[in-house]
């Protein structure tokens, strides 16, 4: 059986002394062994980025932009490879890897604006023949740690931007699903990027931590769930760390009575169970505004989901695959029978899907609960699984109150024809990503990408301009160059 290693200084190292089980989700097989990184292996990565450092630190934004431009060809040239990689291992279709290695490749795009980007800012004649300038100069070695829902796209949020900005990089990605991560590296040195400046090291707790507290790294990008979200941040800040730590989400879809209902619900279908549920801005909490509109979307989201197919990655007509592990499975039929136990409705009941050929794969079903309360478990916790829950609210203020209430705040959205309504919505609502009738609201690549509330843990979201600003420090020179004759004598106050 493969084992899979981790890429250090531009090599591919399989030694450990720990190795962990990597599943197909799709059959619940074992495919393939990690190299799981003990503290000398993510020393060594930590080295090989602080060695590679002076020399890329160095290297023109221009040249460092040109590495990048090679990549995105050889990550569009790779791209069914890249799927099937992500597919094996996550259990993503096809159609929904691509949309994901897509959004990632539009992370690469902006990163090759770099020589714009990294421009600073200018002043002339600041004082009398004194001029002034801001640069934008890198950090160092700098870490991101990612989750398991995008294996592709949210590594490239992270580097692309990071290295372009000079900076070299240790990544621990998700050690449920490597191979892509390991391959899209591979490719990066592909397209010229020296030895060092990108290393990967695969492993759980005690890679992290060493990333956490070794002096040498300067940052910490961080996605994943909240509880580990926050101890990220708490850790990386104590060590005196620069740190963004993307979390957990409940994201709410308010449907008002004049929405377009049909519109509404197949956006609604879209964005709950695409990707089994398991996206950070996935709709998981309807909230119907009168009992009519609760009614109307109640009865035609049932009659969707009646075609809705679950099943293996492989099969290109399933609209979703399976769950990432046996324990997540159990984890989300169990929110589903606590809703029922707790006095829900459930509509659709997804706990047993059957899935032909396929029943050791991690699967359940498009699941549909109506009349859920804000007491409920299932309502209170991120479930990260396909499942809608639904509420029923008085008027739009009480929905918003809701949104407004719970501990998350990354993504909402709204169903409405009324423009007014949705102005007051996406002004007043405490959440960091808004859609007006746009079901998943992720920020384009040149937009930053970041929630509210308990969904970050930091001050800069995600890629885009705010990426620009965690991976660089600002440092502003002022200057003059005194001629001979024009020499003052001491000053001890400021010129006024
Ligand atoms: P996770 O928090 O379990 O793991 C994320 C990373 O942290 C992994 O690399 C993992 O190895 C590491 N990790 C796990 N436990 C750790 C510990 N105790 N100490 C140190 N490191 C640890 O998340 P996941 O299950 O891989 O991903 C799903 C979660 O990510 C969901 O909560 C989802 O909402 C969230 N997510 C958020 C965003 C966002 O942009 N806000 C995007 C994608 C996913």
């Amino acid at each position: 059986m493969k084992t899979i290693g981790h890429l250090i200084n531009g090599t591919i190292d399989t030694q450990s002394s720990r190795t962990q089980d990597v599943f197909n989700p799709s059959t619940g097989e074992v495919s393939k062994k990690l190299a799981v990184a003990s503290k000398p292996t993510v020393e060594a990565a930590i080295a090989a980025a602080q060695a590679a450092y002076p020399a890329w630190r160095n290297t023109p934004p221009l040249k460092r932009a040109k590495v990048m431009f090679r990549f995105k060809e050889l990550l569009e040239r790779n791209a069914d490879e890249i799927c099937r990689l992500i597919g094996e291992e996550h259990g993503k279709i096809a159609h929904d890897a691509m949309g994901e290695l897509q959004r990632g490749i539009e992370n690469v795009e902006y990163a090759c604006g770099a020589p714009e980007l990294l421009k600073g800012e200018f002043s002339k004649n600041a004082g009398p023949a004194i001029d002034s300038w801001s640069e934008f100069q890198p950090l160092g070695v700098v870490a991101g740690i990612t989750p398991f829902n995008f294996p592709a796209m949210v590594p490239l949020w992270m580097y692309p931007m990071a290295i372009v900005c000079g900076n070299t990089f240790v990544l621990k990605p998700s050690e449920r699903n490597p191979s892509a991560v390991l391959f899209i590296a591979e490719l990066l040195h592909e397209a010229g990027l020296p030895p060092g400046v990108l290393n990967v090291v695969n492993g759980d707790k005690e890679a992290v931590d060493v990333l956490l507290s070794d002096a040498r790294v300067q940052a910490v990008s961080f996605v994943g769930s909240t509880p580990i979200a926050e101890y990220i941040y708490t850790t990386a800040s104590a060590h005196g760390k620069r740190c963004q730590a993307l979390g957990g989400a409940k994201n709410h879809a308010i449907v008002m009575p004049d929405a377009d209902m049909d519109n509404a619900v197949s956006a609604l279908v879209g964005a709950a169970f695409g990707s089994s549920g398991e996206r950070c801005m996935a709709l998981s909490v309807a909230v119907a505004v009168g009992d009519e509109a609760a009614d109307s979307l109640i009865s035609k989201m049932t009659e969707q989901m009646k075609s809705l197919k679950v099943g293996a990655f492989s099969d290109k007509s399933n609209d979703f695959g399976p769950l990432i592990t046996r324990a997540h499975q159990e984890k989300v039929t169990g929110y589903i029978s606590s809703a029922e136990q707790q006095g829900a409705t459930l509509v659709v009941d997804g706990r047993q899907p059957a899935v032909a050929g396929y029943d050791k794969g991690f699967y359940v079903g498009g699941t549909l609960i109506d009349n859920v309360t804000a007491e409920m478990t299932c309502y209170k916790e991120e479930i990260f699984g396909p499942v809608l829950l639904v509420m029923r609210v008085n008027s739009m203020e009480e929905a918003m109150q809701l949104i407004n209430d719970h501990e998350y705040g990354n993504g909402t959205c709204i169903f409405t024809r009324d423009g007014e309504a949705a102005r007051y919505f996406s002004d007043n609502i405490m959440v960091g990503m808004v859609g007006i009738n746009v079901p998943l609201p992720v920020p384009v690549a040149y937009h930053s990408f970041g929630g509210w509330k308990r969904s970050l843990f930091g001050d800069l979201h995600a890629y885009g301009p705010d990426a620009v600003r965690f991976y660089t420090k600002r440092k502003t020179i002022t200057q003059r160059w005194p001629s001979a004759g024009v020499r003052e004598g001491a000053q001890f106050s400021f010129p006024s």
